[in-house]
């Protein structure tokens, strides 16, 4: 398995003072292999081989880590890039009401399921006023199981009319949506156990008719090779925006959610993590990867490595700090670090006497789900508005709640307490020159 060339591969490679070039060429040889046989598709693997080439011999890196950790974190690095990045791409809603979602995929792939999840999701915790309609025509129970979910999850569901064809369907619950007033329509499709043109170009006029936001391809985790074939077919025919990879929850090594998210180009929005309406996870690039690579001493070394580099990232940030500059892509990046080690850690840790500035932070109040939608605003932000977030006035709040998906006011919160920490930390900084914040600054 990946898991055990990797392992062995790190035994050979610890205890050695320097890590050459050979030994980064041998280290990736065995890597492209070890991904063959994780699955992963074949010019996924060269693109990923080129990508952590250009890793390794950036200096950065080399110098960062010890030689075997170095290599761990060539490939982590490389797997979370091709697996579109540390920063989970946010359900995009920018559109005027109602926002439509549309599902698509083979069957048995989740599609109900997950609309019934995201309906859930959006109703619950993002406060939407949410409307499902079933267009699955082919398969008769199919249209019960929605409507059952739609109770199950307290969302309205469009009434079923019999004898419509799926775009009659389509035109019925838009203008539905349209007239009731609703935030969002989640447009569920029939799907086939193979890909066949009727149902290709049946979705396609539906996308065409109900010009969706967000255009997912559901897909199961657990398909292997199959996964790239289904979804470079979809991929032609639909404007796709983004993929739901489902049963998450199975042992799926990843191999088909890196081929799917490479081959396709497109954002894994979330992970399907169960049969239950709640089991949705907003798409973490750093748990695939590691996941990918495997369990235990790789994960530890990752970590470890991880740890090292953000060390050396907060003693940056302290230095700027210390010089009264912190801005939202500090905050942003404060989260990140505060998430991977699981708590208030980190920046302050390295700060004596902020007891105060500490405490702002935790009020944040850090639990998994806030953390993805505070990153999820300031990632929604403009570079600009980030480095100045004076200029964000009631338009611009507006854009940047839709792109996130949260309420203005959460924005507002987030801002406040931004706008808090940036001050303690400036009458630190005046209050401190010759203290450990004054040292930092120099
Ligand atoms: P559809 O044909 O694409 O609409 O697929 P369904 O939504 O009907 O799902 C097919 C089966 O997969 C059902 O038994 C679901 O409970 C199950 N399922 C869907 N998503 C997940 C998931 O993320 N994890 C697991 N374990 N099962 C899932
Ligand atoms: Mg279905």
């Amino acid at each position: 398995s990946l898991n055990e060339r990797l392992s062995g591969l790190f035994d050979r490679l610890s205890g050695r003072g320097v890590l050459s070039e050979k030994d980064v060429d041998e280290a990736l040889r065995e890597v492209r292999v070890a991904l063959l046989e994780a699955d992963v598709a074949l010019p996924v693997v060269r693109q990923f081989m080129t990508k952590a080439k250009e890793l390794a011999t950036g200096e950065e890196i080399i110098k960062a880590v010890k030689p075997a950790d170095q290599v761990v974190k060539i490939v982590y690095d490389g797997l979370i890039d091709m697996l579109g990045g540390e920063e989970p791409e946010p359900l995009n809603l920018n559109a005027v009401p109602p926002a439509v979602i549309m599902m698509a995929g083979l069957q048995g792939s989740g599609k109900t399921t997950t609309s019934a999840k995201l309906a859930l999701r959006l109703s619950k915790f993002d406060r939407k006023k949410v409307m499902m309609a079933s267009l699955d025509t082919r398969r008769p129970a199919a249209m019960e199981q929605l409507k059952l979910l739609a109770e199950q999850v307290g969302v309205d569901f469009l009434p079923i009319v019999a004898g419509q064809s799926a775009t009659d369907i389509a035109r019925r619950a838009l203008q539905a949506a349209k007239i009731q007033g609703f935030d969002v329509l989640i447009l569920d499709t029939a799907g086939r156990t193979t890909l066949d043109e009727a149902l290709m170009s049946e979705a396609a006029e539906i996308a065409r008719i109900a010009n969706p936001i967000e255009t997912f391809l559901v897909a199961d985790s657990l398909t292997g090779q199959d996964a790239v074939r289904t979804a470079t077919a979809f991929h032609e025919r639909l404007p796709l925006t983004g993929l739901i990879l489902t049963r998450a929850d199975g042992d799926a090594r990843g191999g088909a959610m890196l081929s799917m998210r490479a081959v396709t180009g497109l954002p894994i929005k979330f992970l399907g993590a169960g049969e239950k309406v709640e089991a949705l996870d907003v798409f973490d690039a750093r748990r695939v990867a590691g996941r990918i690579l495997g369990q235990g001493d790789i994960v530890a070394l990752v970590e470890k490595a991880a740890q090292e580099l953000d060390q050396a990232k907060a003693t940056a940030m302290a230095k700027k700090m210390a010089k009264g500059q912190f801005d939202l892509d500090d905050l942003a990046e404060q989260l990140r670090q505060m998430k991977r080690m699981g708590g208030m850690s980190g920046i302050m840790g390295l700060l004596p006497g902020v007891q105060k500035a500490k405490k702002q932070i935790d009020e944040l109040n850090i639990s998994d789900k806030t953390f993805d939608r505070q990153v999820a605003i300031i990632t929604s932000m403009t570079k600009m508005e980030r480095k100045k977030p004076d200029v964000l006035n009631a338009s611009r709040k507006r854009r940047i709640a839709a792109g996130a998906g949260v309420e203005v006011m959460e924005i507002n919160r987030l801002l406040k307490q931004h706008r808090q920490m940036a001050d303690t930390f400036k009458a630190m900084s005046r209050s401190n020159g010759r203290g450990a914040m004054g040292q930092m600054a120099k």
